[in-house]
């Protein structure tokens, strides 16, 4: 049965395009907000997530929209990530949704990132409206933009929504398109139950709140119901709709989108993807769920001072209470003690969960260069997978090492394609499409993702002043002839600082890097020996020089204050430094493998 007064969408659009702005635009404009707490972007609700300008979690609003025609329409969004780690949230979110808009800055023009969500979209059968915003500025060149749209997606943009959410410009006309094109969800509110769970988050008052998608059936509050892959009761205690605000409404009916807490203690008790109905209709059958996300890059994380090992442990397993896809186990290290090895979706989440564990926490916290995960094909005929350069079995016992290979998609204007090709072909690539699409080009190439997920995003940034866009996925393990470069320092090797890369890049990469380490690691009392090794072999080697014994000699006169100073910048200094034997390592040396590129 078509339900016609509810339109359930997501926004699709690049960082930066203006989704935020106008999702806070459309709930001004339905009443949701008033202006002054419009100043305040409501839906990007973590302090990170709106510092970094970017949304991690998915969350929902619920909007009575008084349409041309007089009706009433509840108008559900669902907000989505943007960024290129998050993306299988993106889909998560899609798949609760008849529509989409595809919100594009109108002065900068279509980006990888948004192409290939709209892809997800479309494949999922929603109907995409394009939305061009910014209009209101100088630059806008919305026949630009809408051609590109077309040539690019492939879908019609000739009568585009043009938007400034900024100034509220044509909002009104985007709502009634919204409601005209996106078409009315289908459900039987009589049939029974059956919601599927679009993301859990741990609330410090309520436990577990799942935001749910009803597809069949009624939930009302009280109800006994079952959470069917793990086939526990619970009672749905509070149920209701986020208006940006939690309120209780009691009652979810087929079609909506709202929240049930249903004194569940941790997410897996309601994992993402899984289906809801009520405990007496347990045999329903469960709505395809979604592949559980795997961590792609991993590090690890060791505490500055060995005394904050236990607080770091219980930092990280509350914020897993939120984060399904952080994955964590204790890992030792002879350089940096006791630490754990943590499972990111990408170097951006793995920022963002260092950012929290410090900031949140109040840790300090020291983090190994990230690696991928590679599989190797043993002699005995198992596979084993290695996350960690300084695990990897004995090298006799391996047949064949493979590692993990994208399909990346990049948008890049035409001028700066060269520079991209380059970069791409420097970095093991092999180009399997180039597509000219106006003034963009769309470059299609297979990479190892060790060499996109470093510094590859930045460096595609800088190469084409800020407009090349990037989006990627994991296709599979392939043979490669790859090594372990181990550092060793006044002659020990440090297991944090070993790393896997190509056999062809070992001995430069093993170069620059002994380089840059010499100008990160301070000088002591002592020459400090920098090498770089492949399987016993030295390969390059630099040296820190000692310092001049009479440095803090010279502050004895009788300037007391300036030497107090010099020794309270010493100890700022040292608080993201590690001791390894008789050298002290500062944060940036242990990265340092990411910026030999
Ligand atoms: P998001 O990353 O897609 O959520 O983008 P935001 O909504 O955070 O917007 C990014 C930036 O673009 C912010 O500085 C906004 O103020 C600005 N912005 C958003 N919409 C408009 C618009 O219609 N016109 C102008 N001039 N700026 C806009
Ligand atoms: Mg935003």
């Amino acid at each position: 049965k078509v339900i016609n007064n509810i339109r359930n969408f997501s926004i699709i659009a690049h960082i930066d395009h203006g989704k935020s702005t106008l999702a806070d635009r459309l709930i001004q404009s339905c009443g949701g907000l008033t202006e002054r707490e419009l100043k305040e972007q409501v839906l990007d609700s973590m302090d990170l997530e709106r510092e970094r300008g970017i949304t991690i979690k998915a969350q929902s609003v619920t909007l009575d929209y008084v349409a041309a025609d007089g009706e009433t329409y509840q108008l559900n969004f669902i907000d989505t990530p943007g960024h290129v780690d998050f993306s299988y949230e993106v889909s998560r979110s899609l798949y609760a949704c008849e529509g989409a808009l595809l919100v594009v800055d109108a002065a900068q023009g279509v980006e990888a990132q948004s192409v290939a969500n709209c892809y997800t979209a479309i494949e999922q059968g929603l109907e995409v409206l394009p939305v061009l915003n910014k209009m209101d500025l100088p630059q806008a060149d919305p026949e630009k933009v809408a051609h590109e749209v077309e040539e690019i997606i492939g879908l019609d943009a000739t009568d585009a929504c043009q938007v400034s959410a900024k100034s509220g410009l044509g909002i009104d006309a985007l709502l009634e398109r919204l409601v005209r094109d996106i078409p009315p969800p289908k459900g039987d509110r009589e049939a029974p139950l059956q919601a599927l769970i679009i993301d859990s988050w741990f609330d410090n008052y309520l436990g577990v709140v799942s935001l749910v998608r009803i597809f069949d059936g009624t939930l009302k509050k009280g109800e006994k119901i079952r959470i069917l892959s793990t086939g526990r009761d619970w009672q749905a205690n509070e149920v209701g709709i986020f208006t940006p605000l939690r309120k209780e409404t009691g009652m979810l009916r087929a079609g909506e989108v709202g929240f049930v807490v249903a004194g569940i203690k941790d997410i897996h008790g309601a994992p993402v993807g899984d289906t809801i109905t009520h405990a007496k209709t347990a045999e329903v059958k469960r709505l395809p769920g979604f592949q559980k996300v795997k961590p792609q890059v991993y590090a690890g994380m060791f505490p500055v001072s060995a005394d904050d090992y236990e607080d770091f442990r219980d930092a990280l397993s509350k914020l897993a209470l939120n984060d399904a896809s952080l994955d964590y186990e204790p890992e030792n290290s002879d350089a940096l003690g006791f630490g754990f090895r943590v499972g990111f979706l990408g170097t951006l989440h793995m920022e963002i969960v260092q950012e929290r564990l410090e900031r949140e926490y109040d840790l300090d916290l020291l983090t190994t260069a990230p690696t991928v995960v590679y599989e190797l094909a043993m002699k005995n005929g198992d596979l084993d997978y290695v996350s960690n350069p300084s695990k990897l079995p004995d090298m006799a016992d391996v047949e064949e090492m493979r590692e993990p290979i994208v399909r990346a998609s990049i948008l890049v204007p035409q001028e700066f394609v060269g520079n991209v090709i380059a970069e791409c072909e420097q970095r093991r690539g092999t180009q399997l499409d180039m597509l000219f699409l106006g003034n963009q080009i769309q470059l299609t190439y297979e990479l190892p993702m060790s060499e996109v997920v470093m510094d590859f995003f930045d460096r595609l940034k800088s190469i084409s002043k800020g407009y090349a866009s990037l989006d990627y996925n994991f296709e599979r393990f392939e043979a490669a002839k790859l090594v372990r470069l181990d550092v060793l320092i006044n002659g020990d090797r440090v297991d944090a600082l070993a790393v896997i890369i190509h056999r062809d890049h070992a001995h430069g990469r093993g170069r620059l890097l002994v380089e840059k380490m010499k100008e990160l690691i301070p000088r002591q009392m002592f020459d400090v020996a920098i090498q770089a090794a492949i399987g016993g072999q030295v390969v390059a080697r630099s040296t820190v020089k000692a310092l001049r014994k009479n440095v803090t000699a010279k502050c004895y006169g009788g300037d007391v204050s300036r030497k107090k100073k010099l020794l309270e910048k010493q100890k700022a200094g040292k608080k993201r430094m590690k001791q390894v034997g008789r050298v002290e390592i500062p944060q940036d040396a242990f990265l340092a493998v990411l910026k030999v590129n």
